[in-house]
């Protein structure tokens, strides 16, 4: 099936669907692995490329179809190969269980998948969405939360020469706030070039790149002089001990990315970062990444949605649950070319929530 007709009879226009809107048609789930091509070729610390591939998953009940997504992360050793067939392992599991009872299908789930976070992701979503619409109310209320409350969102720009980073800081004239990836030999070249075109205020991911805690403090302090509001994951993850002392000596907070992936790394991270960048597709989905929040919220600590490069699925979950965080790094379905769904809009890099039930995703024609 290509990417248009698998849209189509998850949207409910092929036979599939129409004989899951009769009642009478078992429950359906369906996997498929997309390739979405990039704007721009993509360099951060860990990988350069020109497309990602994300699992895709439709769950089918009583006529109503729930959509879900998983980017996988090379970090954790995931491929979309690996996410579908994380999934197909508990088909079974999935259409025998109960919707409504989404928490206990869920932790049913993570007991039975090790790893995999993004195929987990995918089922998550998918059934969150069912189980929005069945309800007939769009996933922030079911959270209990405000739309308007949803942060701005930035806008990221890859590692890239000079020039082409100019370029693109110019493209995205439309975003307030300007997420910029370090972490090589080029950080200040790419700052300056940056703050050549806007004085716009820069959040920093330098995603593990550097490995010398001096390093780090001075390229912080540096940082902070160039209007810097945040960096991100400065140092390698295991490396809290040095996070720790180069927090005590700079003067912005330090955000937990590839530290912190689930609800049980967040404690030990509380005295060396001052916030955690929570992430659907290294959580497991939304209802992980939900006690995330909580839990960092608890120990008063700043709390961030960000994304990896995928779909208006994935990214729209997330931005369905941002009224609760201080920060939203939502922009990977605005990286793509070939989104197959609308959700969530961005205006004036305000996050625009869909008012409709679930997700709220339409097909794009
Ligand atoms: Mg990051």
């Amino acid at each position: 099936m290509n990417r248009r007709s698998f849209v189509k009879t998850a949207a409910g226009a092929y036979p599939l669907a129409q004989a899951a809107a009769a009642g009478s048609a078992a429950p359906t789930l369906e996997t498929r692995i997309m390739r979405l091509n990039l704007r721009h070729t993509w360099t951060t610390t860990m990988s350069s490329s020109s497309y990602r591939d994300t699992l895709h998953v439709a769950y089918s009940r009583d006529g109503i179809t729930g959509h879900g997504e998983g980017a996988p992360i090379v970090r954790y050793h995931e491929d979309a190969e690996g996410a579908r067939k994380a999934v197909e392992s508990v088909r079974q599991t999935v259409l025998a269980a109960n919707p409504m009872q989404f928490s206990k299908l869920m932790a049913e789930v993570f007991e039975r998948v090790k790893g995999e976070w993004a195929g987990k992701a995918a089922i998550d979503i998918a059934i969150m969405d069912w189980v929005g619409q069945k309800l007939g109310i769009p996933l922030y209320s079911y959270f209990g939360l405000d739309p308007k409350d949803a942060p701005l969102t930035t806008f990221s720009i890859g590692i890239d020469t000079p020039e082409i980073t100019k370029q693109k800081t110019r493209e995205a004239e439309a975003f307030p706030i300007l997420k910029v990836k370090v972490g090589l030999a080029t950080d200040e070249p790419t700052i300056e070039a940056v703050r050549s075109v806007t004085k716009k205020p820069l959040r920093v991911d330098a995603n593990e790149g550097w490995k010398d805690k001096e390093e780090a403090v001075r390229k912080i302090n540096w940082l902070e002089k160039m209007g810097v509001e945040f960096i991100e994951q400065p140092m390698p993850a295991e490396m809290i001990e040095e996070t720790r002392w180069v927090r005590s000596r700079v003067h912005i907070p330090i955000i937990a990315d590839e530290a912190c992936q689930r609800a049980s790394d967040i404690p030990k991270l509380k005295d060396a970062f001052d916030g955690v960048n929570v992430k659907l597709d290294k959580s497991g989905g939304m209802l992980e990444a939900y006690r995330m929040i909580s839990i960092a919220k608890s120990l008063g600590m700043k709390t961030m949605l960000g994304c990896m490069v995928s779909s208006s699925v994935s990214v729209t979950a997330a931005a369905h649950l941002s009224p609760l965080v201080n920060y939203a790094d939502l922009d990977g379905n605005l990286l793509i070319a070939n989104d197959p769904f609308r959700g969530v809009e961005v205006r004036d890099g305000r996050l625009i929530l869909p008012d409709r039930p679930g997700l709220g995703l339409q097909p794009r024609s």
